[in-house]
């Protein structure tokens, strides 16, 4: 885009400041934003309150992020729709559209690829590639509104990549998404999830923005972690259960922990209990995650004793506790899938 920068990417606040600088009146601004984030506009000629003086001068410096649907697979069994997206310079994500009954929710990606090198993800098979724009991130859900005519109720972070890694980027979209001149999503609505980046967390709750913290732990000791996650080497579980204490006391929002069930390595009944005695106390919410049995790694799905038997003790020790339902497992839906099966489709 010839070094010009993205209108998409910026907070109504940095925004009217930019304006400012440039000697435009900042209700432009106001303008602006509510064309590209209520109206969406992908072009800024096409931002007609704006007169042709004034959109040239934008036009020299700025550009409107637009990512392009690449392919979109209907699962016939739940509804749910994933979607390739191809961005600027040909690099492909994923997000995924699952219909509730509570509403629509995207499921987006923050990154393309993922540095964090969790063993049961198929995100992470490259590494990382690069951060995506918090105008890339957004895009994803405008473009799926776009194409099923319907508007996105909730938000969850948990596509390819680590939200937290991304952290001011992330930042920006959630502002972004949450502004009444964009689709004014309330923060209740948006769920973020991270494998565990303690640092950014306390930042995060600092924020003082209320959204759902999801906290991926699927593990209930450190050298259980560490052989699943890379970032157990870094931080440990009573440094994440710490951080999450300081989240909820800045919040008042709930925790979910996210525990993904894998045969043989995290769940059986002694598991289930040690998880109670890590989170015990806290303001939180279990969802237990049966593994998609995926070629891209070596794990297998729990079986459905292991998993009902992990549900039922920690509900009956109190712990509020669901098992995600699988969402379009006739479309390759987990994380990353998709997007490395395109690849080495079209490869050469
Ligand atoms: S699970 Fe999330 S943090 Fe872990 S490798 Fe996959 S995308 Fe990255």
């Amino acid at each position: 885009m010839n070094n010009k920068q993205d209108l998409k990417s910026y907070t109504l606040t940095e925004l009217r400041k930019i304006f400012e600088e440039n000697g435009i009146k900042p209700f432009r601004a106001n303008q602006v934003f509510e064309w590209i984030h209520n109206k969406n506009i992908n072009i800024i000629e096409d931002i007609s309150v704006l007169s042709k003086k004034l959109k040239s001068r934008i036009d020299n410096k700025y550009y409107i992020e637009n990512i392009k649907i690449l392919e979109r697979y209907d699962s016939k069994l739940d509804g749910t729709k994933k979607y390739l997206f191809c961005l600027n310079d040909g690099n492909i994500i994923e997000s995924v559209l699952m219909p509730y009954r509570h509403g629509n929710t995207a499921c987006i990606s923050t990154q393309v690829g993922c540095k964090m090198g969790c063993k049961f993800c198929a995100s992470t098979k490259e590494g990382l590639i690069r951060n995506l724009s918090a105008g890339e991130i957004v895009d994803q859900i405008y473009k799926i509104q776009a194409d099923q005519k319907i508007k996105v109720n909730n938000i969850v972070l948990m596509g390819s990549g680590e939200p937290l890694d991304n952290y001011d980027n992330v930042i920006k979209f959630l502002k972004i998404v949450h502004d009444e001149l964009g689709i004014n999503l309330g923060y209740r609505h948006i769920t973020l999830s991270t494998c565990g980046l303690v640092p950014k967390i306390y930042d995060l709750a600092n924020e003082e923005l209320p959204i759902t913290l999801s906290i991926s732990l699927h593990a209930t000791t450190d050298i259980q972690r560490k052989n699943i996650m890379p970032i157990a080497n870094k931080y440990s579980l009573d440094e994440i259960i710490k951080a999450c204490k300081y989240y909820i006391n800045k919040t008042n929002r709930r925790i979910t922990f996210e525990y993904t069930l894998i045969n043989g390595v995290n769940d059986n009944k002694k598991d289930a209990l040690k998880m109670y005695s890590l989170i015990k106390g806290m303001l939180c919410h279990v969802n237990l995650i049966p593994l998609n049995n995926i070629k891209e790694v070596e794990y297998k799905k729990s079986n459905n004793i292991n998993i009902k038997g992990f549900a039922d003790t920690l509900c009956q020790k109190g712990i509020s506790t669901t098992v995600r339902r699988e969402m379009g497992s006739d479309i390759n839906a987990a994380c990353g899938q998709l997007r490395n099966k395109y690849i080495s489709q079209n490869q050469g």
